[in-house]
């Protein structure tokens, strides 16, 4: 591996990284030289992107087609009010920026759908997934299964998170080995205490940067169970299904 040339006094800001067992200036370099897609730029977007750009993540793709609203800034906290009504995308940059001029970050302001799911995803190492629908989902799993990248999953739901990495091309199931149903997404907005989204999306990007510097184990054939409630943590492992209709044996994912 070729080493990036850090802009001079750019190190500086990564001394505690540097200083890290584990991770040091090759896992700095690495950082630098990755690139991540964060689908969603909400709740768990916030967190997950704002920390992987402090983290000096070289490259960071966002992909959310909605603009800024009141309701969201309770837990989006890469927007503020004075970005009330701009595209998410544009307002998310411009804090990353603020945070990290170093990180270069590409907008799409799109919904990943089938039809732009696997040119959007194959430009980048690992894919985050920050949405907050079953549909989206199933879409991101099969252009990561199809692509053979790995999908750091997050979801929130009232005062409940979970979280694992999906890769079949890893020996780890995919996101339908483990829901296999996909239930109809809800039409009204669900309640999601406030500072779990920011959580599981720090949960997130720590995923990600165990998988780009390979440190540590991630949470390949695992998923995360978190209750906020109870504080109760709990990780049980999943596995792939040869039946799978994404990964199985004798399917062509797509
Ligand atoms: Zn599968």
């Amino acid at each position: 591996m070729s080493q990036p040339v850090f802009a001079p006094g750019e190190m500086q800001r990564y001394q505690r990284h540097v200083i890290l067992p584990g991770v040091g200036e090759t896992g700095q370099a690495q950082l630098k030289q990755s690139s991540v897609l964060v689908v969603g730029a909400g709740g768990l977007g916030s967190a997950a992107a704002l920390y992987l750009a402090a983290a000096g993540v070289g490259c960071l793709g966002l992909a959310d087609a909605d603009s800024v609203d009141e309701s969201n800034l309770q837990r989006q906290v890469i927007h503020d009010t004075r970005q009330l009504g701009r595209l998410k995308v544009e307002s998310a940059a411009e804090r990353i920026h603020a945070l990290n001029p170093w990180v270069q970050v590409d907008c799409h302001a799109v919904h990943l759908e089938q039809a732009n799911a696997a040119h959007l995803i194959q430009g980048y190492e690992v894919i985050l997934d920050a949405t907050d629908n079953f549909t989206a989902r199933d879409v991101i799993n099969r252009a990561c299964t199809a692509l053979r990248k790995p999908m750091v999953y997050g979801a929130v739901y009232q005062f409940e998170g979970q979280v694992s990495v999906f890769a079949p091309h890893l020996g780890a199931p995919c996101y339908r080995c483990v829901f296999k149903e996909l239930p109809p997404d809800p039409t009204e907005p669900v309640g999601i205490f406030g500072a779990l989204p920011g959580v599981v999306g720090s949960l997130q990007a720590l995923e990600v940067l165990k998988l780009i510097t390979g440190v540590g184990q991630p949470l390949l054939g695992k998923l995360l169970l978190v209750d906020t409630l109870e504080n109760r943590y709990q990780c049980i492992h999943i596995s792939q299904d040869p039946g799978c209709p994404v990964c199985g044996t004798g399917t062509a994912a797509v």
